[in-house]
């Protein structure tokens, strides 16, 4: 694959440093991930395998193209990248209008998203980030499956515990959002989108047995160490 082709796959422009090709490409691998595609119709986990390969693609010719050895050309290029850094930095906030389409099926109209899944882990917690213009439908299975991870595994430890609250505050603004957006009606000709049609439907949230049991479990636990607190003092 060309650099150019690469570069069109991973949604960079010319300009783009290793790293931003580094961090387009895991941003994209996360959310078109054929695993996210496993209760869904062969056809879509094929289209998703596809896709993926292709992004697979694109950043092995890049990562291999950018590479460039040389303590002076590297010195050289970390010098760039700051500089370049900011401007992308600019740029991406200046292009984020509402109207782009999707940036995993091409399809408007779509909407801008910045969701958390966050993981308890007794004292410490760790957050995975989704930040992206989807449609409708790429949108809401990429939402569900964030919000069932974080109701299931984001309360287990006492700061994640609150931090677990904000996140899930924040993730049912964007839910409405979602919600409040069109149905996805006709991809954009010349799209650089990796799939080529919105990705399936997804059980809803409340339909899913573990973030309740998570969830419950959680709220017993509380109620029981507030219940010992009590008595304890009385
Ligand atoms: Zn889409």
């Amino acid at each position: 694959m060309d650099d150019d082709t690469a570069r069109r796959v991973l949604g960079i422009s010319p300009h783009a440093t290793r790293e931003q090709a580094r961090a387009a490409y895991k941003r994209r691998a996360k959310m078109i991930h054929p695993d996210r595609h496993a209760n869904t119709s062969n056809a879509a986990r094929h289209e998703a395998e596809r896709a993926m390969a292709e992004l697979n693609e694109a950043w092995r010719a890049l990562r291999s193209g950018t590479s460039t050895p040389g303590d002076t050309v590297r010195q050289a290029a970390n010098r760039e990248r700051s500089t370049e850094d900011h401007v992308a930095a600019r740029h991406d906030r200046a292009r984020r209008p509402r109207d782009r389409e999707c940036e995993i099926c091409g399809y408007t109209p779509a909407v801008w998203i910045d969701i958390r899944a966050l993981t308890g882990l007794i004292i410490l917690h760790s957050s995975d980030r989704y930040a992206a213009t989807l449609c409708k439908n790429c949108g809401t299975a990429i939402w569900r499956d964030v919000q069932a991870r974080t109701l299931t595994l984001g309360w287990w430890g006492i700061p994640a515990l609150f931090v677990n609250l904000a996140v899930l505050v924040n993730n049912r603004g964007y839910g409405a959002s979602l919600r409040e957006l069109a149905p996805p009606t006709a991809r954009v000709a010349d799209s650089p989108a990796p799939m080529s049609e919105p990705m399936s439907v997804t059980k809803p949230v409340t339909a899913r047995v573990l973030p309740w049991l998570a969830t419950i479990s959680v709220v017993a636990i509380i109620v029981l160490v507030a219940i010992a607190a009590v008595r304890v003092r009385g």
